[in-house]
């Protein structure tokens, strides 16, 4: 897989973050709902394991609501760890954060024990979308404080709740080759780390599993029960006249319009990774 993932970069990053958490009391990760384990970053996973946890499945509006309810009750069974959807057309999103946090560490809080969080994700998974609908104008530049790197950002959401964002940028890593196509589905990774023709099959392949009738209604297929994926994008392509001369089916094209359209949410709201598939195709990375 043509993904990047340096070493030296990601030992820094480590690094960074690994400081920053020492005073910190909750460690928000946002997640992609769509994708919530293929978006989570493995490093936060594992330097983050004796804190408390709160995950947020950001872009709800774009997922599957039954599953983000599958995937929040099964972050929600382990130790620590609280969850909660989110999308930019939240009215309070702050206010759900902060009630979430205070439920995790319920013996922090008022201005003598500030509750300290920070928050973290890879990019696109819309990080600064949430924090500037939080802020407005709130932002504000740390100064000298102990074990708060100058310039960094924090955010007051309320006078005793510290809200930081992390040093640095966090990228995916791609342990499980179904997640790493799924990254690419939502655009997590960039247009050209992969064979978008590749990433869309796979795609299609799950939307046929799992969202037959989404897709048919979207493209105004008929019966395409049993049906290939490499058939089904044939034929999108050629309802869209993604058509070459001869009649030939025009595949990149036929694959930009499924790949934009599964991103802007004109399929459906759909969910590419549940809890139960997701620990089958763990298990099979860790066996090859
Ligand atoms: P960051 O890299 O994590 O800071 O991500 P951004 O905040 O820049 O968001 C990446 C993209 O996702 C932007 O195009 C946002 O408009 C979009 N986005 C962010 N939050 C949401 C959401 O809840 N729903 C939808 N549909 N799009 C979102």
């Amino acid at each position: 897989m043509a993904i990047q993932w340096f070493p030296g970069h990601m030992n820094k990053a480590k690094k960074d973050v690994a400081e920053r958490l020492r005073g910190i009391d909750v460690v928000i990760e946002m997640l992609d709902a769509r994708l919530p384990a293929s978006s989570a970053n493995p490093m936060i996973a594992q330097l983050a394991r004796r804190k408390p946890t709160l995950k947020i499945l950001n872009k709800q509006d774009l997922a599957d609501p039954s599953v983000t309810q599958q995937w929040l009750s099964w972050y929600r069974s382990q130790p620590g760890t609280q969850a909660i959807g989110l999308d930019a057309g939240e009215r309070a999103p702050s206010q759900k954060l902060i009630a979430a946090c205070r439920e995790l560490v319920p013996n922090r809080g008022g201005l003598d024990k500030p509750l300290r969080v920070m928050i973290c994700g890879i990019p696109n998974v819309g990080k600064s979308t949430l924090i500037n609908t939080m802020t407005g104008r709130k932002i504000a530049k740390t100064g000298n404080m102990p074990g708060v790197t100058k310039g960094e950002q924090r955010i007051m959401l309320a006078d005793d709740f510290e809200l930081f964002d992390t040093p640095g940028m966090l990228w995916p890593k791609i342990e499980v080759e179904e997640g790493g196509y799924n990254l690419a589905a939502s655009g997590a990774v960039g247009r050209n780390a992969m064979d978008e023709e590749e990433v869309v099959l796979e795609l299609l392949k799950y939307l046929l599993q799992h969202y037959a009738a989404e897709l048919s209604a979207r493209y105004k297929l008929d019966d395409i029960s049993g049906m290939q994926d490499w058939q089904v994008l044939e034929m999108i392509g050629k309802k869209r006249g993604a058509v070459l001369g001869g009649g030939r089916i025009n595949i990149q094209k036929a694959s930009e319009i499924v790949l934009t359209e599964f991103r802007d949410g004109l399929i459906g709201r759909l969910t590419l990774e549940r809890p139960d598939e997701w620990a089958v195709w763990k298990k099979r990375a860790k066996e090859l």
